[in-house]
């Protein structure tokens, strides 16, 4: 409570959670697709490549919003929220990188020349 008021009904604070929660959706869309085309053993990597890039990405977001949100709370250990700062940003070097997605999409999908 700040100002005798939950910090949520700022919108300033409010709006950014909701966009991380809208490409979070849209990325767990993808993931979902991804799964459905390996189920039916239909070719998938493009739709898994998209989904792990996206996760990645609105992770890292997510986690740069929740660290904002909590002020210098965020950079206490106790909270875990520095943690979970840096475990999300792992996700855009391992288990492949993003470039390696970038490359995979432009090369197979886009049909673009490879770059070496
Ligand atoms: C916490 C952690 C746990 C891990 N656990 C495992 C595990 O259990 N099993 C396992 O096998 N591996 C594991 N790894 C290794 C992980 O798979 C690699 O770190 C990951 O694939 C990235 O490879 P790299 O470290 O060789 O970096 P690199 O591939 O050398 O990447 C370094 C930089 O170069 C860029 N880059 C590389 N190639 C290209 C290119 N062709 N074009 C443009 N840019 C490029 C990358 O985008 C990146 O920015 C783990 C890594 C970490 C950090």
């Amino acid at each position: 409570m700040v100002f005798d008021r939950p910090i949520g009904q700022n919108q300033g604070v409010a709006f950014p959670i909701a966009e991380a929660y809208i490409e979070m959706a849209a990325a767990n869309l993808m993931r979902w697709r991804a799964c459905a085309l390996f189920d039916g053993k239909q070719p998938c990597g493009a739709e898994a490549n998209m989904a792990k890039h996206l996760a990645a990405k609105v992770s890292w977001e997510a986690a740069n919003v929740c660290l904002q949100t909590h002020g210098g709370f965020g950079f206490a250990c106790d909270y875990d929220i520095e943690r979970k700062f840096r475990e999300t940003r792992l996700y855009q070097v391992a288990p492949i990188s993003t470039n390696m997605v970038f490359s995979y999409i432009a090369e197979h999908v886009l049909g673009l020349p490879r770059s070496f």
